[in-house]
C-alpha cells in the first residue's frame, strides 16, 4: 500500500490488474500512479471485488468489436472506504465506506428522472484515463472502476455509502451478484406469492435469484444447469427442483415440472423465467419455458453474446403476452436499494457468507479468473490488499 494520495499525487505507487493485449486473457500486476482528480472523483482503498463473468467477457473477444481500449485496469464493481475526495465531492467523505457499482445514478438525466437509474445516461464502458505506468501510458479502468486493484478512482454518482459491520468480502458480492439477482426478482419482474420460478444457469446471480424467489414465497423454484455440483447448491439455496440440460430436452422436462395450466396458448412452463447461463441458447429455452401471461428477465453478458442471434417464431408474440426484460443492472436504485440490500444480508434475509467460496491475493487475479470461468468456485472474491 501507498500512502493516501493528493490531488497530485506525488510519488504515489498503486499495484493493479492490467489488461494489455487485446484478444486474449492476458493481465499483468503493474504499479501505476494516479493522474490527479477530476471533478467528482473520489478515491476509495479496495478492500474486496466479486470477480463476475463480465468481468471477463471483453478479453478474449474479437478486438474489432469489443470496443475497448488496452491496457486498462478491470473490475467493474467493489468495495472500500474514501481515502480522498476531489472537487465538488459533496456527498461522500473520507472515511466513508462504500460500495462502488458500474452503473452510476446521476439522479438528473432522462433515465433517471424517470424511475430507470439503471439506464443512466452517465454510463459508460470507460471513463477517462485514471492512471499512468511507468512508461507514462495512461490508462482507465474498467467501466470507470478498475476494482482490481488496491485502490480505485471513480465517480461519486458511482459510489454509494453504507453504514454497516458485515465484512468486505460479503459487501463485494451486493453490487454484483446480489443487486442483479435479487433486482431481477424483486424489482425488474417482482416474482409473486405462489409463481412457479425457473432459473436457467445456478451461478451466483442465479442463486442470489433463487433466495428472492424463496423469500417472496414462490410456487416451484426450478433450477437448470448442467453442473451436479451447481445443482446441488441450487436446492441448498431454496430451488424445490433441479434439471440436467444435458439428459434429455430442458424444456420438456420444465414443462413437466411446473405443470399445465391449460388452453390453446402456452399453458405449460413457469410464470417468470430468469436466464443467467450465459449461453445464448438459454435465451430461445427461457421463451419456451415461460407459460402465456409470463416474464423472462435476460441477464447474462458473456463474450458469445457480442456476437450471437436468437430466432424466434413471430406468432406468439402477438398471442401469448409473455414480457421480456432486461436485467441491466439488477434494475435497481443504487442509493435506494443498496443499503436495502445490505439491511437483508445483515438480517439473514440472504445468505451471501454461504455463497463465498474462495478468496484471492490481488497477484492471483488469473486464478480467480480462471476458476470462475471452469465453474470450480461459485462466488470468487479478489481482495486487493493482500
Ligand atoms: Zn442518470
Amino acid at each position: 500500500m501507498g500512502r493516501p494520495p493528493t490531488p497530485n499525487q506525488g510519488g504515489f505507487i498503486v499495484r493493479a490488474a492490467v489488461w494489455v493485449e487485446l484478444g486474449k486473457p492476458n493481465i499483468e500486476i503493474q504499479e501505476v500512479t494516479p493522474l490527479p482528480l477530476r471533478d467528482h472523483e473520489v478515491v476509495v482503498r479496495v478492500e474486496a471485488s466479486n470477480v463476475s463473468v463480465s468481468d471477463y467477457f471483453p478479453l478474449t473477444n474479437d478486438p474489432e468489436t469489443v470496443g475497448q481500449p488496452v491496457p486498462q485496469i478491470l473490475g467493474h464493481c467493489g468495495t472500500g472506504v474514501v481515502i480522498e475526495i476531489g472537487p465538488k465531492v459533496e456527498r461522500l467523505a473520507v472515511g466513508d465506506k462504500v460500495v462502488v457499482t458500474s452503473t452510476p445514478e446521476c439522479g438528473e438525466c432522462h433515465f433517471c428522472i424517470n424511475n430507470k437509474p439503471e439506464f443512466c445516461a452517465e454510463m459508460a464502458w470507460m471513463g477517462p484515463n485514471t492512471y499512468k505506468d511507468a512508461n507514462g501510458v495512461e490508462m482507465a479502468g474498467n467501466a470507470y472502476v478498475g476494482a482490481f486493484a488496491e485502490h480505485m478512482i471513480v465517480p461519486d454518482i458511482q459510489a454509494t455509502k453504507v453504514v454497516t459491520d458485515l465484512p468486505f468480502d460479503q459487501l463485494a458480492m451486493v453490487a454484483l451478484p446480489i443487486a442483479t439477482g435479487v433486482g431481477a426478482a424483486l424489482r425488474i419482474a417482482p416474482i409473486t406469492p405462489g409463481a412457479d420460478v425457473v432459473v436457467l444457469g445456478a451461478g451466483s446471480v442465479g442463486i442470489s435469484y433463487i433466495q428472492a424467489a424463496k423469500m417472496v414465497g414462490a410456487g416451484k423454484i426450478v433450477a437448470v444447469d448442467p453442473l451436479p455440483h451447481r445443482r446441488e447448491l441450487a436446492l441448498k439455496f431454496g430451488a424445490t427442483h433441479v434439471v440436467d440440460p444435458t439428459a434429455g430436452d430442458p424444456v420438456a422436462a420444465v414443462q413437466e415440472i411446473t405443470g399445465n395450466k391449460g388452453g390453446m396458448l402456452a399453458g405449460a412452463g413457469g410464470d417468470f423465467v430468469f436466464e443467467a447461463a450465459a449461453d445464448a441458447r438459454a435465451i430461445e429455452q427461457a421463451w419456451d419455458m415461460c407459460r402465456s401471461g409470463g416474464h423472462i428477465v435476460l441477464c447474462s453478458v458473456t463474450d458469445q453474446m457480442m456476437t450471437a442471434k436468437v430466432t424466434f417464431t413471430a406468432l406468439p408474440f402477438a398471442v401469448q403476452g409473455k414480457t421480456i426484460h432486461a436485467c441491466q443492472g439488477g434494475g435497481i436504485s443504487q442509493r435506494r436499494d443498496i443499503p436495502w440490500l445490505v439491511g437483508m444480508i445483515e438480517r439473514g434475509q440472504l445468505d451471501v457468507a454461504g455463497m463465498i467460496d474462495a478468496h484471492y491475493p490481488l497477484a492471483d487475479i488469473s486464478q480467480a479468473m480462471d476458476d470462475m470461468m471452469a465453474r470450480s468456485v461459485l462466488a470468487p472474491i479478489l481482495m486487493p490488499q493482500s
